[in-house]
């Protein structure tokens, strides 16, 4: 499995100006060359080589090596739309492989600027110092809100996968940010109050309208999605934790159809939930395929409105966002939880099945009714 580690670099004055300098300019490069690409409708890597390899090196006095991993890193970006003539922004992303960049230990990494070889101390966390022997000198460099990053690919095992005894089933929502079908929820309270918080002083940047302002604005949205990452990993940290701790697998939403279900008012906080649901879903499933976990997916029409006790499907059944009531069997519950539960044991024995043509096959007829636990 693939895992992408994020090392932070610390470079001095001098070395993030050479950095920055080589960025500038191995995406003017780039530019030069993809115009070249798209004129002459060429996505092989070799003809394009041969076409401005001199010129690359003599205009803008990349090194060999730097030369082929602009022209590389053009050829992808054609070749993933051909209709379109590609730009690339003075602080995309450098490619760098094992020629270009090594590493001197946890410390520090070698990397060649149009300045020469650089030593650039690193900063790296305990999971990265653990991960790093497997990094093979491939990784990008990016620069995040003045700050260079190195990108780093790594190959990281997976758990042979461990046959569940059950599952625990997952609701994601707004006000609860997951709950799961033993009725423990993750809040999202602090994350809507930040959210909110954030959106407010959004605002307000904007209606100031001047080019710090939109600046402001732009780091705020960074530090926000920072936030919500960070509690996603939490999230999913926590839950996969739990379904290997007690021998289950995590049922999950097929999240194709989630603004369907979701009630949303405005339409940045339906992209808002949207993604941010995304995220948290494909962190529970790439820890849980690391630890063995087994995760299936569901389709969750109903989840909502269906009965976990007797099965009966009714809007009516569910009286608020967070209070369930069965309009045919009485049962009162929280509606997290019963959509949680519903996860879990997605159909009932009494509930006739429909099939749909986009199901995902991940609906299933449990044979036993899933055992239901009020409150
Ligand atoms: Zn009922």
């Amino acid at each position: 499995m693939k895992v992408v580690l994020q090392i932070k670099l610390l470079p001095d004055e001098i070395q993030h100006a050479a950095l920055k300098d080589t960025m500038r300019v191995f995406n003017e490069a780039c530019n030069f060359i993809a115009e070249v690409a798209f004129r002459e409708q060429c996505a092989s890597k070799f003809v394009l080589q041969k076409r401005v390899y001199d010129d690359v090196r003599k205009q803008f006095g990349l090194s060999a090596q730097l030369t082929i991993r602009a022209i590389a890193k053009v050829v992808e970006a054609y070749k993933r739309d051909k209709s379109k003539h590609c730009f690339f922004r003075p602080t995309g992303a450098v490619v760098y492989d094992q020629r270009i960049l090594s590493f001197k230990g946890l410390e520090a990494a070698s990397i060649l600027t149009l300045q020469g070889r650089l030593t650039i101390p690193m900063h790296m966390g305990e999971y990265q110092r653990l991960k790093m022997g497997r990094g093979h000198g491939q990784a990008d460099l990016v620069l995040v809100d003045g700050v260079f990053y190195l990108l780093l690919v790594i190959e990281t095992p997976t758990a042979p996968p461990i046959d569940p005894k059950d599952f625990i089933g997952v609701d994601l929502g707004i006000v609860q940010i997951a709950s799961d079908s033993d009725g423990e929820s993750f809040s999202g309270e602090t994350v809507e109050n930040t959210r909110r918080r954030y959106h407010e002083l959004r605002k307000a940047l904007q209606a100031r309208g001047s080019r710090s302002a939109r600046r402001h604005v732009q780091r705020i949205r960074r530090k926000e999605s920072r936030f919500r990452r960070n509690q996603n990993h939490v999230i999913s940290k926590k839950l996969v934790e739990k379904a290997k701790d007690t021998g289950r697998g995590i049922k999950l939403e097929n999240l194709k159809h989630i603004r369907e279900r979701t009630t949303v008012r405005k339409s940045d906080r339906a992209k808002h939930s949207g993604w941010s649901f995304f995220q948290l879903q494909s962190f529970i499933d790439y820890k849980a395929k690391r630890e063995g976990v087994v995760v299936q997916y569901v389709d969750p029409r109903n989840t909502s409105r269906r009965c976990a006790i007797c099965g009966h499907t009714e809007k009516a059944n569910r009286k608020t966002q967070s209070r369930f009531h069965c309009v045919s069997c009485g049962q009162v519950a929280n509606a997290d939880k019963n959509a949680a539960i519903n996860i879990a044991a997605p159909a009932h024995v009494n509930e006739p099945i429909v099939a749909h043509d986009d199901n995902n096959g991940g609906f299933r007829v449990q044979p036993q009714a899933p055992s239901f636990r009020a409150g």
